[in-house]
């Protein structure tokens, strides 16, 4: 079957239709629904800076190459790259050199923040020193803290992220898990319950983009590098979750969208519940949280003294 729009040869089915797209339909078809998006949600206005949190990965990269355009062609808007160096041997090197390559060529300015400046150590150096904690966990709450404080500190708007439908399903699923449900309270499109000057808001354009809709779009602007996964990935609780929805998916296609379709339903009521809730800061470092002392300075602490 040829290309619905032009008749062109076809290289991606939507997700959930029985409508295939040529490159070119395809490509215009992401970044109107990344556009629409970013509309609906008012995540961007103009003279805005936007820092883009980039890994080097395909979705980061993508995010990166479609605000860039957006910036020089729809949206007068800044922006920016920040990248966080957790230091993981064999994989984050390799991307760190993409996402340099990628910011030269296009003229964005890139910062590069590390988990080293900020904890003396290295994340393999973290999980070496505690081999039974779980390396996502740790490294979760270092690089939210590390991108706040530094897309503060660059004096950013908001801080974009490569999220995509597939990540906010994954989210959503752990949380109930978990019984967390005023984690839950801060996804969305545009992060936060309530507006709070130290906190940055976080913009996800690709909200409701598929993970392969992503890695499409990366394919056909040539950003896909040599993909490797993450050394510690498999640790992740996440992992298991993604495999399972991924199982669901195939079973039953549309689960993901559905579960994030309802979750955007019930949003607003889980804002509304949660917004009184006290935003605290560090006794140690000052940054917000919601206890005493931030889970950043709780592993901080924990690296030093159990060295
Ligand atoms: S997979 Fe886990 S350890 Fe690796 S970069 Fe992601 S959160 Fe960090
Ligand atoms: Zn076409
Ligand atoms: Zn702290």
């Amino acid at each position: 079957m040829p290309c619905k729009i032009c008749k062109e040869k076809p290289v991606m089915q939507l997700p959930n239709s029985n409508i295939k797209l040529c490159k070119s339909c395809f490509v215009k078809y992401f970044e109107r629904k990344a556009l629409r998006t970013i509309r609906k949600y008012k995540l961007i206005s103009r003279k805005d800076h936007v820092v883009t949190a980039v890994s080097g990965g395909k979705d980061s990269l993508s995010l990166l190459h479609f605000l860039n355009k957006l910036a020089s062609k729809k949206i007068d808007f800044k922006l920016s790259a920040l990248l966080i160096d957790e230091g993981i041997k064999d994989y984050r090197d390799g991307t760190i050199e993409a996402a340099k390559k990628f910011c030269k060529k296009n003229n964005i300015k890139l910062n590069i923040a590390s988990y080293k400046e900020v904890t003396r150590k290295t994340l393999d150096g973290i999980k070496k020193q505690f081999p039974d904690t779980i390396a996502c966990s740790m490294c979760g709450v270092l690089r939210r803290y590390i991108l706040n404080k530094k897309s503060r500190e660059l004096k950013a708007d908001k801080l974009a992220t490569g999220h995509n439908l597939d990540d906010e399903a994954q989210s959503i699923i752990m949380n109930q898990f978990r019984h967390n449900i005023a984690l839950s309270a801060r996804l969305g499109p545009i992060t936060g319950v309530k507006k709070d000057p130290r906190f940055i808001p976080r913009i996800k354009p690709f909200y409701f983009l598929t993970e392969k809709e992503v890695a499409t779009y990366a394919f056909l602007n040539n950003l896909m590098d040599k993909f490797k996964e993450c050394t510690y990935c498999t640790e992740s609780n996440r992992f298991v979750v993604r495999d399972m929805l991924n199982d669901m998916e195939a079973k039953y296609p549309g689960t993901k969208h559905s579960i994030v379709a309802s979750f955007i339903e019930i949003l607003p009521l889980l804002k509304e519940k949660f917004k009184d809730q006290e935003i605290k800061s560090c006794r140690i470092c000052k940054e917000p949280c919601s206890s005493e002392i931030c889970n950043a300075c709780t592993i901080m602490q924990k690296i030093k003294t159990e060295a």
